[in-house]
């Protein structure tokens, strides 16, 4: 009951379901600390060079600032590993927030991930200066003090430290450095939904598969180089030829590949133009070179722009119903150190504001009608076939634009119950749900389980399948 009076201090509740009936409500204002919208612009920030220049930071250097980071603002940062990679280098995960070693119930954790191609490292110190900017702005900047207040924000500069160390700063092109140790392409190396991916997990891929299994990440962002876009899912296509190198990708899409469209495509692409639109010129969409393609207002569809398979955004989406997506945040992609400042500036906003969209859509409880928790619960948004459930604690988000929306809530051993919500631009929708015992016996007709979506069954028979990809 602890959990519930602080969910009570917490939040104002909204709909509380009883029986078959369902109420339609219109959302009511919040505390004022959720209102992200009301607050004024994160203030323009140049890192302090004593404690992070812009270079290019090796493992040593990056495992140094981030300890030293950890050691001067304990209040604000935790450093844990999620594992080691081939070469025995640690997957360093910065947590950000004024909560960083728990939990805040009912706030939800967001993640960055950078360096997943060695090769492309820009996002990587973006990275380490975006956490300088928080840990050092939180007292003097509302902006940012409002996000660590509200969020958990997990950072992994790199996910492949051994292709980086084998990377060379100013080339621009080129597949030295992008593959792990083993000479795996590590967003390719994800379960895939449409396609069998046979390769073998890798193990930078198992630690961060397993990392979300533990966590359940609202929103990411997966940092690369080598275009400008933000790209959303889905990477992969039911149908699609995959292209195995970049001369036959660029051949494919003078074809034109098809779309391949989540059932969130409207939050997709709102997530992808809040990243570009804060983007000092993402949003203009001009390309890189001639030969590459230029983005309408700096977004793509990812299998519209070329599909693979076993890429990371499709995984998260699908298997634990994170929104990530794919941020090209540099046409070179080992650009030279002194071009870091200008990248930071072009990117500090929308590494922000991107990550604020936490806040967006409807966040709640699921409870039994002592008013416990139910954890595992399922919840899929009617017309958006991908289900998601809830924490231990029996919480839940989903970022949605605003409108009108039915949720279907299923619980083992609980009825069924159908909800409506609105959502409205300026702040949440707290959405509290009471499931009531099941009338039948399990295994019965009817029962919950019974009624689980087709999704996530498929999901979970897809995840234990290991497989595999091409090439760029
Ligand atoms: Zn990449």
């Amino acid at each position: 009951m602890i959990l519930r009076n602080t969910i009570a201090g917490q939040l104002v509740l909204l709909l509380l379901i009883y029986g078959r009936h369902t109420l339609l409500s219109s959302a009511k204002t919040v505390a004022n600390e959720q209102m992200s919208l009301a607050l004024p612009e994160p203030r323009a920030y140049l890192p302090d060079a004593q404690n992070l220049d812009f270079v290019y930071h090796d493992h040593e250097e990056l495992t140094r600032f981030l300890r030293a980071t950890s050691a001067r603002y304990p209040n604000l940062t935790a450093l844990y590993s999620i594992g080691k990679s081939i070469q025995g280098r640690d997957l360093w995960v910065m947590v950000v927030s004024s909560s960083p070693y728990e939990h805040m119930v009912g706030k939800p954790d967001v993640k960055y991930v950078g360096n997943i191609h060695g090769n492309e490292p820009v996002g990587r110190e973006m990275l380490l200066h975006l956490i300088q900017y928080f840990v050092s702005s939180y007292n003097t900047d509302q902006y940012v003090k409002w996000l660590l207040d509200n969020t958990r924000i997990h950072i992994l500069p790199t996910m492949n430290p051994d292709g980086y160390a084998v990377s060379k700063e100013g080339t621009c092109d080129g597949g030295q450095g992008r593959y792990n140790a083993r000479g795996f392409d590590l967003n390719r190396n994800f379960p895939d939904y449409f396609k069998q991916n046979n390769k073998r997990g890798q193990p930078e891929t198992d630690a961060v598969k397993d990392w979300i299994s533990k966590i359940q990440f609202v929103l990411s962002g997966s940092l690369h180089g080598g275009a400008l876009v933000a790209s959303y899912p889905y990477d992969n296509t039911p149908n699609s030829r995959i292209c195995r190198s970049s001369a036959l990708c660029a051949m494919f899409q003078t074809y034109s590949a098809a779309p391949s469209l989540t059932p969130d495509d409207d939050v997709f692409k709102h997530l992808s133009l809040v990243y570009a639109r804060n983007h000092a010129k993402m949003s203009r969409g001009v390309a890189c070179k001639s030969a590459t393609p230029a983005f309408e207002n700096g977004i793509t569809n990812g299998a519209a722009w070329y599909p693979l398979t076993g890429g990371m955004q499709d995984f998260n989406y699908v298997w634990y119903g994170c929104m990530e997506i794919t941020l090209e945040i540099s046409c070179c992609k080992f650009p030279p150190a002194y071009e870091l400042k200008k990248y930071w500036e072009d990117n500090q906003l929308s590494l922000i504001k991107f990550l604020a969209e936490a806040h967006r859509g409807v966040q709640g409880f699921v409870f039994d009608p002592a008013g416990m928790p139910i954890e595992r619960a399922s919840i899929k948004i009617k017309g958006r076939d991908v289900g998601f459930q809830t924490t231990k604690y029996g919480e839940f988000w989903r970022i949605l634009l605003p409108g009108y929306y039915k949720a279907e809530v299923f619980a083992e051993g609980y009825a069924p119950r159908e909800v409506e919500f609105v959502i409205v631009e300026q702040h949440p929708t707290l959405l509290n749900v009471t499931l009531q015992a099941s009338k039948y016996i399990v295994g019965s007709i009817g029962n919950a389980a019974a009624r689980k979506p087709k999704k996530e069954r498929k999901q979970r028979h897809l995840l234990n399948d290991e497989l595999p990809m091409p090439n760029e």
